[in-house]
């Protein structure tokens, strides 16, 4: 008999300063989300490509079944993930939950940013994730706050990534 839960539930955030690209500083990486590119006038700082949601979903696929977090498992004092597609984050804690015997029910991602608007690329973002977590595009939810009125609506820029994945057994 299986005793393994039927369901596992995993939650992980990410977040990262964003600077405004100048002539200067151009040809710097634009910023991702979700492995589409929402703006070519901002940038993220990061070791890797700064993708704040295929972060913040990887720690929350490894957090559902137990493992550590992205800073355990992909260290951004390792130069082997300098500059890295976050995509492959994803898809190794992915195949660890796999290799656990679970696969993805559903995700949701709620964003918050100042700047810059993020809403317009959200169809694409929730394709990009359907195809890589396995389900359908209506398993996907993505939102995005400017935080009126709050820290992230004013001063420094940054983005702050929430993700919650649920899992079910094979
Ligand atoms: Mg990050």
């Amino acid at each position: 008999m299986d005793d393994r839960p039927v369901y596992l539930v995993g939650c992980g955030s990410d977040s990262h300063i964003i600077k405004r690209a100048t002539a200067a500083r151009a040809g710097e990486k634009p910023l991702l989300l979700a492995g589409t590119i929402v703006s070519t006038e901002h940038t993220a700082v990061s070791h890797s490509d700064g993708d704040a949601v295929y972060h913040a979903l990887t720690n929350a696929l490894l957090l559902a079944i137990g493992e550590r977090d992205i800073g355990y498992h992909f260290p951004d004092t390792d130069a082997r993930y300098a500059g890295a597609n976050s995509e492959s984050f994803v898809r190794e804690a992915l195949s660890l939950a796999e290799g656990a015997g679970y696969r993805v029910s559903n995700a949701t991602v709620m964003l918050n940013a100042s700047e810059p608007k993020i809403s317009e690329h959200i169809p694409e973002m929730k394709k990009n994730l359907a195809h890589l977590l396995g389900v359908g595009q209506e398993r996907i939810g993505i939102g995005a706050s400017r935080g009126e009125g709050t820290w992230t609506g004013t001063g420094a820029l940054g983005i702050y990534a929430i993700a919650q994945v649920s899992l079910v057994r094979r």
